[in-house]
């Protein structure tokens, strides 16, 4: 997506070997003109797919997640990190370390929200690892909904996020794909839409 690819070019700062810091836009402060024309980009990539739900993870898989949503005319689904008492009925969860801030989490989403029936379009900032998505997996998997694919804001293929994922079988669409850091600037590979 190449405004997005120009964003990340703008405002994305390197930070040591493997973090780009994209918090003017996307994990701190939104554009949400920006997360809108990436709402739009995955929604019609994915109109036809039979998807039935969005899923994404607190916090900043939500915003993408929720224009996305919108685009798509479906609802929106985040999985919470911390332990909340007003989740008293069925929960399903699943343990995911955190690659930025190193620490195992449970992750939960009540089941009254994912069911049987469900195709479901994972969205999320971010792919270092692939932890986060594959808790995410682990959680829908247990709802017995099906997952439809995975799509990325921003992907960075030199980790091995999409590597594991596919593995697995899942389809993983990113909207930026950064194939290294060299001397601070970002390099980028063909994105897939
Ligand atoms: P993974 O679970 O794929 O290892 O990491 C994905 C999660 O870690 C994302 O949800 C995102 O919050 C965070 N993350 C991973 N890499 C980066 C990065 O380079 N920059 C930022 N801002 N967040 C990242």
């Amino acid at each position: 997506m190449k405004l997005l690819e120009e964003r990340i070019l703008k405002d994305g700062q390197v930070l040591g070997e493997n973090i780009l810091k994209v918090d003017s836009f996307l994990t701190h402060q939104v554009d949400y003109q920006l997360m809108k024309e990436i709402g739009k980009v995955f929604a019609d990539h994915f109109k036809n797919a039979g998807i039935t739900k969005v899923v994404t993870i607190e916090a900043s898989g939500i915003a993408p997640a929720i224009y996305v949503a919108e685009s798509l005319g479906l609802p929106m689904v985040f999985a919470k990190k911390a332990k909340n008492i007003t989740m008293t009925e069925g929960i399903l969860t699943a343990e995911v370390y955190s690659f930025t801030k190193q620490v195992t989490s449970q992750v939960s989403i009540a089941s009254k929200f994912i069911s049987q029936d469900d195709k479901v379009l994972i969205i999320d900032d971010f792919l270092a690892n692939g932890q986060a998505a594959k808790g995410l997996i682990e959680i829908i998997t247990q709802a017995g909904a099906k997952v439809a694919a995975v799509g990325i804001v921003v992907e960075k293929s030199f980790q091995d996020g999409r590597e594991l994922l596919e593995k697995e079988g899942v389809n993983v669409v990113s909207l930026a794909r950064l194939a290294a850091f060299e001397n601070g600037q970002v390099v980028f590979t063909q994105a897939d839409i």
